[in-house]
Protein backbone atom coordinates (compact mmCIF):
# COMPACT_ATOMS: atom_id res chain seq x y z
CA UNK A 1 0.00 0.00 0.00
CA UNK A 2 1.51 3.53 -0.99
CA UNK A 3 1.88 6.38 1.48
CA UNK A 4 -0.63 8.28 -0.20
CA UNK A 5 -3.23 5.36 0.44
CA UNK A 6 -2.21 5.14 4.26
CA UNK A 7 -2.99 8.96 4.14
CA UNK A 8 -6.53 8.38 2.90
CA UNK A 9 -7.54 5.31 5.08
CA UNK A 10 -6.30 7.04 7.70
CA UNK A 11 -8.48 10.03 7.07
CA UNK A 12 -11.41 7.60 6.44
CA UNK A 13 -11.09 6.07 10.11
CA UNK A 14 -11.32 9.10 11.59
CA UNK A 15 -14.02 10.41 9.92
CA UNK A 16 -15.95 7.60 10.51
CA UNK A 17 -15.54 8.14 14.38
CA UNK A 18 -17.83 11.50 13.77
CA UNK A 19 -15.18 13.47 15.48
CA UNK A 20 -15.33 16.30 12.72
CA UNK A 21 -18.86 16.42 12.25
CA UNK A 22 -18.83 18.08 16.52
CA UNK A 23 -19.46 21.29 15.95
CA UNK A 24 -17.23 22.75 18.57
CA UNK A 25 -14.33 20.35 16.64
CA UNK A 26 -14.72 22.59 13.40
CA UNK A 27 -14.80 25.70 15.41
CA UNK A 28 -11.58 24.76 17.02
CA UNK A 29 -9.53 24.10 13.73
CA UNK A 30 -10.90 26.63 12.11
CA UNK A 31 -9.35 29.02 15.11
CA UNK A 32 -6.02 26.83 14.51
CA UNK A 33 -6.23 27.58 11.24
CA UNK A 34 -6.71 31.57 11.56
CA UNK A 35 -3.72 31.13 14.23
CA UNK A 36 -1.36 29.70 11.82
CA UNK A 37 -2.08 32.92 9.66
CA UNK A 38 -1.96 35.33 12.31
CA UNK A 39 1.23 33.84 13.68
CA UNK A 40 3.06 33.18 10.61
CA UNK A 41 2.15 36.41 9.04
CA UNK A 42 5.71 37.75 8.01
CA UNK A 43 7.06 33.75 7.56
CA UNK A 44 4.55 33.37 5.04
CA UNK A 45 4.70 36.78 3.18
CA UNK A 46 8.51 36.37 2.96
CA UNK A 47 8.00 32.46 1.75
CA UNK A 48 5.60 33.95 -1.03
CA UNK A 49 8.58 36.52 -2.05
CA UNK A 50 11.03 33.81 -2.53
CA UNK A 51 8.65 32.46 -4.98
CA UNK A 52 7.85 35.72 -7.05
CA UNK A 53 8.85 38.66 -5.99
CA UNK A 54 5.41 39.76 -4.70
CA UNK A 55 4.42 42.43 -2.02
CA UNK A 56 4.08 42.28 1.29
CA UNK A 57 1.10 44.66 0.59
CA UNK A 58 -0.42 42.39 -2.07
CA UNK A 59 0.35 38.81 -0.16
CA UNK A 60 -1.65 40.60 3.02
CA UNK A 61 -4.71 41.69 0.74
CA UNK A 62 -5.28 38.96 -1.86
CA UNK A 63 -4.09 36.21 0.18
CA UNK A 64 -3.60 36.14 4.02
CA UNK A 65 -6.53 38.89 4.36
CA UNK A 66 -9.01 37.39 2.59
CA UNK A 67 -9.06 33.45 4.18
CA UNK A 68 -8.70 35.49 7.28
CA UNK A 69 -12.04 37.32 6.84
CA UNK A 70 -13.47 34.00 5.37
CA UNK A 71 -12.52 32.40 8.64
CA UNK A 72 -14.37 34.85 10.49
CA UNK A 73 -17.26 34.46 8.50
CA UNK A 74 -17.83 30.90 8.62
CA UNK A 75 -16.88 31.07 12.80
CA UNK A 76 -19.38 33.69 13.13
CA UNK A 77 -22.60 31.57 10.90
CA UNK A 78 -21.10 27.84 11.57
CA UNK A 79 -24.32 27.53 14.16
CA UNK A 80 -27.02 28.06 11.49
CA UNK A 81 -24.96 26.91 8.77
CA UNK A 82 -25.03 23.72 10.07
CA UNK A 83 -28.63 23.80 11.43
CA UNK A 84 -30.98 20.71 10.12
CA UNK A 85 -33.85 22.94 8.30
CA UNK A 86 -36.97 22.65 7.80
CA UNK A 87 -39.31 23.07 4.42
CA UNK A 88 -42.87 23.14 3.77
CA UNK A 89 -44.99 20.37 3.10
CA UNK A 90 -47.45 20.02 -0.08
CA UNK A 91 -50.44 18.51 0.21
CA UNK A 92 -49.75 15.82 -1.44
CA UNK A 93 -47.24 14.44 1.27
CA UNK A 94 -49.78 15.63 4.14
CA UNK A 95 -49.16 15.02 7.02
CA UNK A 96 -45.32 15.32 7.77
CA UNK A 97 -42.38 16.69 8.17
CA UNK A 98 -39.67 17.44 5.89
CA UNK A 99 -36.42 18.49 6.27
CA UNK A 100 -32.91 18.72 5.30
CA UNK A 101 -29.87 17.56 7.51
CA UNK A 102 -26.51 18.73 5.63
CA UNK A 103 -23.47 16.67 6.23
CA UNK A 104 -19.94 16.69 5.31
CA UNK A 105 -18.71 14.85 2.34
CA UNK A 106 -16.22 13.11 4.01
CA UNK A 107 -12.21 13.13 2.82
CA UNK A 108 -11.98 15.75 0.90
CA UNK A 109 -9.20 16.28 -1.76
CA UNK A 110 -7.58 19.85 -2.92
CA UNK A 111 -6.11 20.58 -5.29
CA UNK A 112 -4.41 24.02 -5.57
CA UNK A 113 -2.56 26.34 -8.26
CA UNK A 114 0.34 28.17 -7.95
CA UNK A 115 -0.90 32.24 -8.38
CA UNK A 116 -2.11 33.12 -5.35
CA UNK A 117 -0.68 30.03 -3.19
CA UNK A 118 -1.53 30.83 0.40
CA UNK A 119 -5.28 31.62 -0.69
CA UNK A 120 -6.23 28.69 -3.25
CA UNK A 121 -4.46 26.55 -0.41
CA UNK A 122 -6.47 28.00 2.32
CA UNK A 123 -9.41 29.32 1.51
CA UNK A 124 -11.12 25.82 0.04
CA UNK A 125 -9.77 24.41 3.22
CA UNK A 126 -11.57 26.62 5.33
CA UNK A 127 -14.97 25.26 3.60
CA UNK A 128 -13.78 21.47 3.98
CA UNK A 129 -13.18 22.53 8.28
CA UNK A 130 -16.44 24.16 8.33
CA UNK A 131 -18.48 21.78 6.41
CA UNK A 132 -16.84 19.15 9.08
CA UNK A 133 -14.59 16.94 6.99
CA UNK A 134 -11.23 15.69 6.15
CA UNK A 135 -8.96 16.66 3.98
CA UNK A 136 -5.71 16.22 2.24
CA UNK A 137 -4.32 19.66 0.15
CA UNK A 138 -1.75 19.01 -2.93
CA UNK A 139 -0.65 22.75 -2.98
CA UNK A 140 1.55 23.68 -6.29
CA UNK A 141 5.25 22.39 -7.04
CA UNK A 142 5.76 25.67 -9.20
CA UNK A 143 5.92 27.39 -5.45
CA UNK A 144 8.15 25.46 -3.48
CA UNK A 145 8.58 27.84 -0.77
CA UNK A 146 5.04 28.84 -0.17
CA UNK A 147 4.01 24.81 -0.50
CA UNK A 148 7.04 23.58 2.20
CA UNK A 149 5.61 26.41 4.64
CA UNK A 150 2.09 25.63 4.24
CA UNK A 151 2.91 22.07 4.43
CA UNK A 152 5.30 22.14 7.61
CA UNK A 153 2.63 24.64 9.63
CA UNK A 154 -0.68 22.29 8.68
CA UNK A 155 1.70 19.73 9.77
CA UNK A 156 2.50 20.96 13.24
CA UNK A 157 -0.65 22.05 14.09
CA UNK A 158 -3.37 19.52 12.75
CA UNK A 159 -3.65 15.70 13.34
CA UNK A 160 -2.59 14.32 9.90
CA UNK A 161 -6.11 11.47 10.20
CA UNK A 162 -7.65 15.31 9.82
CA UNK A 163 -5.84 17.21 7.54
CA UNK A 164 -2.81 16.35 5.84
CA UNK A 165 -0.45 18.39 3.12
CA UNK A 166 1.04 16.11 0.50
CA UNK A 167 3.98 17.72 -1.26
CA UNK A 168 4.60 17.39 -5.18
CA UNK A 169 3.73 17.64 -8.45
CA UNK A 170 1.76 16.09 -11.36
CA UNK A 171 2.96 12.77 -10.37
CA UNK A 172 1.50 12.82 -6.81
CA UNK A 173 -1.76 15.20 -8.27
CA UNK A 174 -2.74 12.01 -10.55
CA UNK A 175 -1.96 9.68 -8.09
CA UNK A 176 -4.65 11.40 -5.66
CA UNK A 177 -7.13 12.01 -8.23
CA UNK A 178 -7.24 8.50 -8.95
CA UNK A 179 -8.38 7.30 -4.86
CA UNK A 180 -11.30 7.09 -3.58
CA UNK A 181 -11.93 10.56 -1.90
CA UNK A 182 -15.56 11.45 -1.25
CA UNK A 183 -15.11 14.97 -2.87
CA UNK A 184 -12.22 17.10 -5.13
CA UNK A 185 -11.99 20.64 -4.92
CA UNK A 186 -10.13 21.27 -7.69
CA UNK A 187 -8.21 25.09 -9.01
CA UNK A 188 -6.24 25.12 -11.93
CA UNK A 189 -5.80 25.18 -15.81
CA UNK A 190 -8.72 23.85 -18.20
CA UNK A 191 -6.52 21.35 -19.39
CA UNK A 192 -6.04 19.78 -16.28
CA UNK A 193 -9.59 20.11 -14.92
CA UNK A 194 -10.67 17.99 -17.95
CA UNK A 195 -8.47 15.78 -16.69
CA UNK A 196 -9.30 15.77 -13.16
CA UNK A 197 -13.11 15.37 -14.19
CA UNK A 198 -12.04 12.02 -16.60
CA UNK A 199 -10.34 10.61 -13.27
CA UNK A 200 -13.31 11.25 -11.05
CA UNK A 201 -15.91 9.95 -13.21
CA UNK A 202 -13.97 6.89 -12.98
CA UNK A 203 -15.66 7.07 -9.12
CA UNK A 204 -18.52 9.20 -9.83
CA UNK A 205 -16.60 11.46 -7.40
CA UNK A 206 -18.47 14.51 -6.87
CA UNK A 207 -16.16 17.86 -7.84
CA UNK A 208 -15.86 21.40 -7.91
CA UNK A 209 -13.61 22.94 -10.73
CA UNK A 210 -12.20 26.06 -10.66
CA UNK A 211 -10.69 27.20 -13.92
CA UNK A 212 -9.40 30.06 -15.69
CA UNK A 213 -10.67 31.63 -19.42
CA UNK A 214 -10.26 34.77 -21.12
CA UNK A 215 -12.52 37.62 -19.23
CA UNK A 216 -13.33 40.19 -21.10
CA UNK A 217 -13.29 44.14 -20.00
CA UNK A 218 -15.93 46.19 -21.83
CA UNK A 219 -14.95 50.34 -21.33
CA UNK A 220 -18.07 52.17 -22.80
CA UNK A 221 -17.86 55.79 -23.86
CA UNK A 222 -20.05 56.87 -20.76
CA UNK A 223 -17.23 55.89 -18.17
CA UNK A 224 -15.51 57.78 -16.13
CA UNK A 225 -12.09 57.31 -18.10
CA UNK A 226 -9.50 58.16 -15.36
CA UNK A 227 -10.91 56.31 -13.01
CA UNK A 228 -11.63 53.10 -15.08
CA UNK A 229 -7.82 53.16 -16.11
CA UNK A 230 -6.47 53.24 -12.51
CA UNK A 231 -8.96 50.60 -11.52
CA UNK A 232 -8.54 48.21 -14.72
CA UNK A 233 -4.62 48.45 -14.56
CA UNK A 234 -4.68 47.83 -10.41
CA UNK A 235 -6.51 44.51 -11.66
CA UNK A 236 -4.59 43.71 -14.55
CA UNK A 237 -1.09 44.27 -13.31
CA UNK A 238 -1.67 43.04 -9.56
CA UNK A 239 0.06 39.71 -8.90
CA UNK A 240 1.65 40.96 -12.50
CA UNK A 241 -1.26 39.69 -13.65
CA UNK A 242 -1.16 36.18 -13.06
CA UNK A 243 -4.82 36.53 -11.49
CA UNK A 244 -7.85 34.03 -12.93
CA UNK A 245 -10.17 36.62 -12.44
CA UNK A 246 -7.57 39.61 -14.55
CA UNK A 247 -9.33 41.44 -17.29
CA UNK A 248 -7.48 39.13 -20.23
CA UNK A 249 -8.20 41.70 -23.00
CA UNK A 250 -10.29 44.84 -23.25
CA UNK A 251 -12.91 46.15 -26.09
CA UNK A 252 -12.95 49.44 -25.69
CA UNK A 253 -16.09 52.11 -27.82
CA UNK A 254 -13.90 53.06 -30.39
CA UNK A 255 -14.68 56.90 -30.22
CA UNK A 256 -13.19 57.21 -26.36
CA UNK A 257 -9.82 55.12 -27.58
CA UNK A 258 -7.51 57.56 -27.56
CA UNK A 259 -8.32 59.23 -24.39
CA UNK A 260 -8.65 56.10 -22.56
CA UNK A 261 -5.42 54.65 -24.01
CA UNK A 262 -3.49 57.55 -22.36
CA UNK A 263 -5.16 57.25 -18.97
CA UNK A 264 -4.34 53.99 -18.77
CA UNK A 265 -0.25 54.90 -19.61
CA UNK A 266 -0.67 57.35 -16.80
CA UNK A 267 -2.54 54.94 -14.63
CA UNK A 268 0.53 52.43 -14.90
CA UNK A 269 3.01 54.77 -14.32
CA UNK A 270 1.39 55.89 -11.05
CA UNK A 271 1.55 52.06 -9.77
CA UNK A 272 5.17 51.49 -10.46
CA UNK A 273 6.82 54.39 -11.97
CA UNK A 274 9.11 54.83 -15.26
CA UNK A 275 10.94 51.59 -14.96
CA UNK A 276 8.94 48.62 -13.04
CA UNK A 277 11.65 46.03 -13.03
CA UNK A 278 12.82 48.66 -10.03
CA UNK A 279 9.16 48.57 -8.11
CA UNK A 280 9.23 46.74 -5.40
CA UNK A 281 5.51 46.23 -5.88
CA UNK A 282 5.57 44.36 -9.02
CA UNK A 283 6.44 40.90 -8.78
CA UNK A 284 8.18 38.09 -11.21
CA UNK A 285 6.54 35.34 -13.61
CA UNK A 286 6.19 32.21 -11.65
CA UNK A 287 9.00 30.23 -13.95
CA UNK A 288 10.70 29.88 -17.42
CA UNK A 289 8.24 27.82 -19.28
CA UNK A 290 5.46 31.07 -18.64
CA UNK A 291 8.02 34.01 -19.26
CA UNK A 292 8.63 32.08 -22.38
CA UNK A 293 4.90 31.68 -23.24
CA UNK A 294 4.15 35.59 -22.47
CA UNK A 295 7.88 36.68 -24.48
CA UNK A 296 6.10 34.97 -27.30
CA UNK A 297 2.68 37.17 -26.89
CA UNK A 298 4.77 40.55 -27.26
CA UNK A 299 5.02 41.14 -30.65
CA UNK A 300 1.49 41.06 -31.29
CA UNK A 301 -0.08 44.47 -32.45
CA UNK A 302 1.46 47.74 -31.28
CA UNK A 303 3.15 48.43 -28.03
CA UNK A 304 1.80 51.46 -26.30
CA UNK A 305 3.54 51.34 -23.22
CA UNK A 306 5.94 48.15 -21.75
CA UNK A 307 6.84 45.58 -23.88
CA UNK A 308 10.42 44.88 -22.00
CA UNK A 309 11.36 41.18 -20.82
CA UNK A 310 14.23 40.21 -19.09
CA UNK A 311 14.42 36.32 -19.04
CA UNK A 312 16.88 36.06 -16.21
CA UNK A 313 14.71 38.09 -13.86
CA UNK A 314 11.40 36.70 -15.01
CA UNK A 315 10.32 40.08 -15.66
CA UNK A 316 8.05 41.40 -18.12
CA UNK A 317 7.41 44.94 -17.92
CA UNK A 318 3.07 45.92 -17.88
CA UNK A 319 2.46 46.06 -21.29
CA UNK A 320 -0.52 47.68 -23.36
CA UNK A 321 -0.85 46.40 -26.87
CA UNK A 322 -3.07 48.34 -29.46
CA UNK A 323 -4.58 47.15 -33.27
CA UNK A 324 -5.22 43.74 -31.85
CA UNK A 325 -7.07 41.65 -34.28
CA UNK A 326 -9.44 38.42 -32.93
CA UNK A 327 -6.90 36.37 -35.46
CA UNK A 328 -3.58 37.42 -32.72
CA UNK A 329 -1.67 34.71 -31.23
CA UNK A 330 -2.41 36.87 -27.87
CA UNK A 331 -6.14 36.20 -28.72
CA UNK A 332 -6.43 32.56 -28.77
CA UNK A 333 -5.55 31.65 -24.91
CA UNK A 334 -6.02 32.93 -21.53
CA UNK A 335 -2.85 35.41 -21.50
CA UNK A 336 -2.06 34.53 -17.29
CA UNK A 337 0.41 37.60 -17.47
CA UNK A 338 1.05 41.27 -17.59
CA UNK A 339 0.03 41.77 -21.26
CA UNK A 340 -3.19 43.39 -22.09
CA UNK A 341 -4.70 43.71 -25.51
CA UNK A 342 -6.90 46.29 -26.43
CA UNK A 343 -9.84 46.25 -29.17
CA UNK A 344 -12.15 48.46 -30.05
CA UNK A 345 -15.86 48.16 -30.85
CA UNK A 346 -18.65 50.74 -32.26
CA UNK A 347 -21.68 48.95 -31.72
CA UNK A 348 -22.34 46.88 -28.59
CA UNK A 349 -23.69 44.23 -30.69
CA UNK A 350 -19.95 43.50 -32.06
CA UNK A 351 -19.14 43.85 -28.62
CA UNK A 352 -21.49 40.79 -27.32
CA UNK A 353 -20.80 38.68 -29.93
CA UNK A 354 -17.03 38.87 -29.44
CA UNK A 355 -17.33 38.02 -26.34
CA UNK A 356 -19.85 35.34 -27.11
CA UNK A 357 -18.12 33.43 -29.57
CA UNK A 358 -15.52 32.33 -27.13
CA UNK A 359 -15.84 29.93 -24.30
CA UNK A 360 -17.83 31.24 -21.08
CA UNK A 361 -15.44 33.36 -18.91
CA UNK A 362 -14.98 33.02 -15.60
CA UNK A 363 -15.13 37.01 -15.20
CA UNK A 364 -16.53 39.71 -17.04
CA UNK A 365 -16.24 43.56 -16.06
CA UNK A 366 -17.78 46.56 -17.67
CA UNK A 367 -16.87 50.44 -17.19
CA UNK A 368 -20.28 52.56 -17.98
CA UNK A 369 -22.70 55.00 -16.94
CA UNK A 370 -25.54 53.48 -19.02
CA UNK A 371 -27.88 51.75 -16.83
CA UNK A 372 -29.42 50.28 -20.66
CA UNK A 373 -25.99 48.85 -21.69
CA UNK A 374 -25.19 47.46 -17.88
CA UNK A 375 -28.18 45.83 -18.07
CA UNK A 376 -27.88 44.60 -21.68
CA UNK A 377 -24.44 42.92 -21.17
CA UNK A 378 -25.62 41.38 -17.85
CA UNK A 379 -28.64 39.65 -18.79
CA UNK A 380 -27.24 38.67 -22.39
CA UNK A 381 -23.32 37.36 -21.68
CA UNK A 382 -22.93 34.32 -19.59
CA UNK A 383 -19.72 34.49 -17.35
CA UNK A 384 -18.90 33.11 -13.52
CA UNK A 385 -19.53 36.34 -11.88
CA UNK A 386 -17.88 40.32 -12.44
CA UNK A 387 -17.89 43.71 -11.25
CA UNK A 388 -19.44 46.86 -12.99
CA UNK A 389 -16.79 49.92 -12.79
CA UNK A 390 -14.15 47.86 -11.19
CA UNK A 391 -12.14 44.63 -11.11
CA UNK A 392 -11.20 42.06 -9.03
CA UNK A 393 -12.90 43.89 -5.92
CA UNK A 394 -15.77 41.19 -5.77
CA UNK A 395 -13.90 38.38 -4.81
CA UNK A 396 -13.39 40.41 -1.30
CA UNK A 397 -17.02 39.84 -0.47
CA UNK A 398 -18.07 36.82 0.83
CA UNK A 399 -21.66 37.56 0.42
CA UNK A 400 -20.61 36.88 -2.95
CA UNK A 401 -20.22 32.89 -4.51
CA UNK A 402 -17.39 32.73 -6.67
CA UNK A 403 -17.05 30.58 -9.55
CA UNK A 404 -16.85 29.58 -13.16
CA UNK A 405 -19.58 28.29 -16.17
CA UNK A 406 -19.12 25.82 -19.05
CA UNK A 407 -15.00 26.33 -20.06
CA UNK A 408 -14.10 28.21 -16.60
CA UNK A 409 -15.50 25.76 -14.41
CA UNK A 410 -18.72 24.96 -12.52
CA UNK A 411 -19.59 24.77 -8.50
CA UNK A 412 -18.51 28.10 -6.25
CA UNK A 413 -17.15 28.90 -3.32
CA UNK A 414 -16.88 31.56 -0.65
CA UNK A 415 -18.56 32.18 2.58
CA UNK A 416 -21.29 30.00 2.71
CA UNK A 417 -20.82 28.88 -0.69
CA UNK A 418 -17.80 26.99 0.72
CA UNK A 419 -19.52 25.32 2.90
CA UNK A 420 -22.46 24.32 0.55
CA UNK A 421 -19.52 22.85 -1.52
CA UNK A 422 -18.28 20.82 0.66
CA UNK A 423 -21.74 19.55 1.97
CA UNK A 424 -24.28 17.44 0.78
CA UNK A 425 -27.84 18.20 1.63
CA UNK A 426 -29.83 14.70 2.94
CA UNK A 427 -33.51 15.59 2.15
CA UNK A 428 -35.98 13.55 4.76
CA UNK A 429 -39.48 13.39 5.09
CA UNK A 430 -41.18 12.00 8.42
CA UNK A 431 -44.62 10.25 8.68
CA UNK A 432 -46.83 9.12 11.24
CA UNK A 433 -48.27 5.57 11.00
CA UNK A 434 -51.50 7.34 11.30
CA UNK A 435 -53.58 8.42 9.15
CA UNK A 436 -52.50 6.18 5.93
CA UNK A 437 -54.25 7.45 3.14
CA UNK A 438 -55.39 4.58 0.78
CA UNK A 439 -55.81 6.22 -2.29
CA UNK A 440 -51.94 5.72 -3.70
CA UNK A 441 -52.24 1.94 -3.38
CA UNK A 442 -53.10 -0.07 -6.20
CA UNK A 443 -56.21 -1.69 -7.44
CA UNK A 444 -56.46 1.95 -9.20
CA UNK A 445 -59.88 3.47 -10.62
CA UNK A 446 -61.49 6.50 -12.10
CA UNK A 447 -62.08 7.77 -8.84
CA UNK A 448 -58.97 7.91 -7.10
CA UNK A 449 -57.05 8.96 -10.69
CA UNK A 450 -59.45 12.08 -10.70
CA UNK A 451 -58.70 12.62 -6.97
CA UNK A 452 -54.88 12.61 -7.65
CA UNK A 453 -55.46 15.01 -10.66
CA UNK A 454 -57.16 17.94 -8.28
CA UNK A 455 -54.13 17.53 -6.21
CA UNK A 456 -51.77 17.20 -8.73
CA UNK A 457 -52.55 20.02 -10.89
P1 LIG B 1 -2.43 23.75 -13.50
O1 LIG B 1 -3.75 23.26 -14.00
O2 LIG B 1 -1.22 23.53 -14.33
O3 LIG B 1 -2.08 23.09 -12.07
C1 LIG B 1 -2.97 23.14 -10.99
C2 LIG B 1 -2.69 21.99 -10.04
O4 LIG B 1 -2.93 20.76 -10.72
C3 LIG B 1 -1.26 21.93 -9.51
O5 LIG B 1 -1.29 21.59 -8.13
C4 LIG B 1 -0.63 20.82 -10.34
O6 LIG B 1 0.37 20.11 -9.63
C5 LIG B 1 -1.81 19.91 -10.62
N1 LIG B 1 -1.68 19.19 -11.89
C6 LIG B 1 -1.03 19.59 -13.02
N2 LIG B 1 -1.15 18.66 -13.99
C7 LIG B 1 -1.89 17.65 -13.47
C8 LIG B 1 -2.37 16.40 -13.99
N3 LIG B 1 -2.08 16.01 -15.23
N4 LIG B 1 -3.14 15.62 -13.19
C9 LIG B 1 -3.44 16.01 -11.94
N5 LIG B 1 -3.00 17.17 -11.39
C10 LIG B 1 -2.25 17.99 -12.15
O7 LIG B 1 -2.65 25.31 -13.19
P2 LIG B 1 -1.60 26.37 -12.69
O8 LIG B 1 -0.65 26.69 -13.78
O9 LIG B 1 -1.06 26.01 -11.36
O10 LIG B 1 -2.58 27.63 -12.47
C11 LIG B 1 -2.96 28.48 -13.50
C12 LIG B 1 -4.36 28.16 -14.00
O11 LIG B 1 -5.27 28.10 -12.92
C13 LIG B 1 -4.89 29.27 -14.91
O12 LIG B 1 -5.57 28.69 -15.98
C14 LIG B 1 -5.85 30.03 -14.02
O13 LIG B 1 -6.86 30.72 -14.69
C15 LIG B 1 -6.40 28.94 -13.17
N6 LIG B 1 -6.87 29.48 -11.90
C16 LIG B 1 -8.20 29.46 -11.65
C17 LIG B 1 -8.66 30.00 -10.47
C18 LIG B 1 -10.11 30.01 -10.10
O14 LIG B 1 -10.40 30.27 -8.96
N7 LIG B 1 -11.02 29.76 -11.01
C19 LIG B 1 -7.76 30.54 -9.56
C20 LIG B 1 -6.41 30.54 -9.87
C21 LIG B 1 -5.96 29.99 -11.04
Amino acid sequence: MTDLQIHLDRQKEFFQTGATKDIAFRIEQLKKLKEILVENEQLLIDEVHKDFQKSAFETYVTEIGLVITDINFALKNIESWTKQRSVSTPLVNFPSKNFIITEPYGSALIIAPWNYPILLSMQPLVGAITAGNTAILKPSELTPHTSSAIERLISESFEPEFLKVILGGVEESSTLVKMDFDYIFFTGSTRVGKIIMRDAAERLTPLTLELGGKSPCIVDETANLEISAKRIAWGKFVNAGQTCVAPDYLLVEKSVKKEFLKHLKTAINQLYGDDPKESPDYPRIINDAHFDRLASLLSDGETVIGGESDKEKRYIAPTILNNISLEDKIMQDEIFGPILPVLDYTSVEDCISIINARPRPLALYIFTSDQKLEDRILNTVSFGGGAVNDTIAQLGNHHLSFGGVGASGFGSYHGKSSFDSFSHQKSVMKKPFWPDVPIRYAPYDDLKLGLVKKVLK
